[in-house]
């Protein structure tokens, strides 16, 4: 205390204030100034911070004050009243705006205040170094000139730019005018008009020739903030005019424009500060971010970003499908050899049975999808890792919207078209927690991979060359049904706001091809290991219920046909024609048996299956289904494939009695229908997610409520949508 004094009386002093954004590096410009020669105390009556402290720079002691960070002037904060009331009040000589150089444009919304107060004041444009590192280049004098104040550099906590500023500080006050040049910011003419008459009126009133700016005050009346004023109004029989007249050009611009004057004022300072922008700042970016941005222009561009989003969409689970069938046709071929090696090399039985119509039937149609679901992982990674997929988050915003929530949800979303499991554990980037379950709940409508297969199966052998077509049309149903879903669950069950977030947009990158290789891999080999788990012991699982009751008689039946021809062979031994007949009708009879065998075997199949505890369940879910448009065998198939989905194709072959994918297929183009296949596919995209897909959604709610939710209205919605298809398309004679 003492040696301030002492500095005191010694200099001449000015009085400084400093006053700026938050965290824009007040208070380390404020520390490096004043060094120790400062203290700290509260402003009177509240509990906000109030620092002064004391810089001697040549002859002068510079008084300096940190004032409360504010975004604005007006008076809807403890902080801005702080400012504002120092400002006016205890006039200080200078006030340094310090400016965040990074972030100029919000920066400058108080610049603009700071204009119009007509306050001497000098811009010092800190963290700097930031700017610098980032590519912003500023042109100083320029942005001196627009603002009609000094601008000076700063790095506020390295102390870089304090001796020019103290040397400006110093210029400044031995200017006598406020201002080197006088800066205004227009506004629309309507408004301006309106800040001519108010001036007029204010000149009128002698209380308020005082320092501050009329135009100011102007303004402060149009943006109706009479706190600002108070301080300055005496209730004078001129001030009565005044507010009468305030409230006369309020009205008048609400009623010219259609919006309240304070928004044409808003507009006014950042249309100012837009123009001061494109001016003063050049923005060098490096080479890989100009590109993204060429890029950008295009892929999310108003018109062209939607269409080239659905192009890209399209193209990925076509060339998925059609791609996928050579490969395909291949693996098929192989499983086919297999099970026919199999056939001739294992002496006929139970065992057999199990090997070749339970293991490899049932392992075996569903590992031949392995390069169908390699390629939509390929292209999945590609989105992914070249950055479209924040892209496609940031245009899927709006539609977002309109499932009541934001393109961050968008990335979980569309990861659920590989699998749902992970994708519901991405789901953890949302902070909402409501945004987070609606999320959750519909993600399952994400057609994952493991239908993938299902899809390509029925709608290979039910709609020819419109596979490709028909399963896009599934993807986008289910990307409907999610919007419409989600839209519901956010009006019925959470009505809470979403939050607003930031969806950073990474530069675009070409993605390594090893990377992509291991996305692919690593889901390739998860695939795997579901067939080789628990699609194998599903399969023998389903198979146990197919062959078992064992149906009677067939046996007997077969002893019957054995002895009957045995019986005519000895009778034509013993016959007397001549032995090349003989031998031309034996071979005619033992075709004729191996017909009849065959024949029987076949309808005691049939017998067979719908015996066996499978038929019989699927017997007691026919009503079910019926209404659908399948049978039994695709009920029962729906049932299995809770566990895993892909399981749905090993019992449809199985339950079929289908030896190959192929024969599947053609079993299928027969028993269903187009419309029936595609209340099947609905039914498939829709219905309970699996129970993998299930556990997930428990552990990461810890919620059965919510986990049995999940299962029951994706079931229902199932059904009722599959319903309304085929009963639809009946009634409309598309069967
Ligand atoms: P205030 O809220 O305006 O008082 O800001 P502070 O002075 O507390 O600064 C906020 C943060 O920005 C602190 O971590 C400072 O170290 C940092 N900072 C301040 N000035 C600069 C600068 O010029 N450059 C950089 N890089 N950081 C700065
Ligand atoms: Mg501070």
């Amino acid at each position: 205390m003492h040696e301030q004094s002492d500095i005191k009386t010694q200099c001449k002093t000015i009085s400084i204030a400093l006053c700026g954004n938050p965290n824009s590096g007040k208070t380390s410009l404020f520390n490096e100034l004043t060094g120790s020669h400062q203290h700290v105390g509260n402003w009177p009556g509240v509990t906000v911070e109030k620092k002064k402290g004391t810089v001697c720079h040549e002859d002068y002691a510079i008084e300096v004050v940190d004032l409360p960070g504010t975004y604005s002037l007006t008076a809807f904060s403890l902080e801005e009243i702080i400012t504002r009331n120092y400002i006016l009040e205890e006039k200080p000589d200078i006030i340094i705006n310090v400016v965040d150089a990074t972030n100029m444009e919000r920066n400058l919304y108080l610049t603009t205040q700071l204009i119009e107060m007509g306050v001497k004041a000098i811009v010092t444009l800190n963290v700097y170094d930031e700017a610098k590192k980032k590519g912003i280049s500023t042109d100083i004098p320029l942005l001196s000139d627009l603002l009609g104040m000094p601008v000076i550099p700063t790095v506020a906590n390295r102390g870089e730019g304090i001796r020019d500023l103290l040397n400006c500080v110093l210029e400044v006050n031995n200017v006598t005018s406020a201002r080197a040049r006088p800066v205004q910011i227009h506004y629309k003419s309507d408004v301006e008009q309106e800040i001519d008459r108010l001036q007029a009126a204010i000149k009128k009133n002698p209380a308020l020739n005082g320092s501050v700016s009329k135009r100011w005050i102007a303004i402060k009346l149009l943006e109706q903030d009479g706190q600002a004023l108070e301080k300055l109004l005496s209730d004078s029989a001129e001030w009565k005019d005044i507010e009468k007249q305030a409230e006369k050009s309020c009205r008048q611009i609400e009623d010219l424009l259609g919006d309240d004057s304070e928004t044409f004022i808003a507009d006014g300072r950042y249309g100012f500060i837009r123009g001061v922008m494109q001016d003063v700042c050049r923005i060098k970016k490096p080479a890989r971010i100009r590109k993204s941005e060429l890029i950008d222009r295009v892929l999310t561009n108003r018109i062209l970003g939607f269409p080239i989003f659905f192009l890209i969409l399209w193209t990925m689970f076509y060339s998925t499908f059609s791609l996928g069938q050579y490969p395909m046709d291949i693996l098929e071929v192989m499983v086919g050899h297999l099970s026919d090696w199999l056939t001739m090399a294992m002496p006929r039985g139970l065992f057999s049975d199990l090997v070749i119509n339970g293991i490899v039937a049932g392992a075996g149609s569903v590992i031949v999808f392995l390069p169908t679901i390699l390629i939509l992982f390929f292209f999945i990674s590609l989105i992914e890792d070249t950055g479209y997929m924040a892209r496609a988050a940031f245009m899927m915003d709006r539609i977002m919207h309109l499932a009541g929530l934001h393109g961050k949800s968008f990335i979980p979303l569309i990861m659920g078209f590989g699998c749902n499991a992970p994708a519901i554990m991405a789901t953890r980037v949302l902070e909402n927690k409501s945004d987070r379950l609606i999320t959750i709940l519909i993600n399952p409508l994400m057609s994952c991979s493991a239908r993938l297969p299902i899809y390509v199966l029925i709608a290979g052998s039910c709609f020819g060359n419109q596979a490709g077509n028909v399963i896009f049309s599934i993807y986008i149903l289910g990307i409907l049904l999610a919007i419409i879903i989600g839209r519901i669950f956010r009006k019925t069950l959470f009505k809470a706001e979403s939050a607003p977030f930031v969806l950073e947009l990474p530069p675009y990158r070409i993605p390594t091809f090893k990377s992509l290789l291991l996305h692919m891999w690593s889901r390739g080999s998860i695939f795997l290991g579901k067939v080789g788990g628990v699609i194998m012991i599903a399969s023998v699982i389903i198979w146990a219920l197919s062959s078992f009751p064992r149906a009677p008689g067939t046996e007997e039946q077969a002893a019957g046909i054995n002895a009957s021809f045995q019986h005519r062979f000895n009778a034509l031994q013993s016959s007397a024609i001549n032995s090349a007949d003989r031998t031309e009708e034996t071979a005619r009879l033992k075709a004729e048996l191996e017909m009849q065998l065959e024949a029987l075997e076949k309808t005691s199949d049939r017998m067979h299956m719908e015996n066996s505890y499978l038929g019989r369940l699927g017997k007691v879910i026919e009503p079910v289904v019926n209404p659908l448009g399948f049978g039994w065998r695709e009920g029962v198939a729906l049932i299995s494939g809770f566990s895993a989905k892909e399981i749905v194709i090993s019992t449809l072959g199985i339950s079929y009695g289908a030896g190959s994918e192929s024969q599947l297929g053609s079993i299928l183009a027969r028993e269903l229908s187009p419309l029936a296949a595609y209340s099947f596919l609905v039914f498939t995209l829709m219905y309970i997610p699996c129970l993998g897909t299930l556990v997930v959604i428990y552990r990461e709610l810890e919620s059965l409520r919510w986990t049995v939710f999940a299962m029951f209205y994706t079931l229902s919605l199932a059904w009722v949508l599959s319903f309304i298809i085929f009963q639809g398309g009946r009634l409309l004679g598309l069967e």
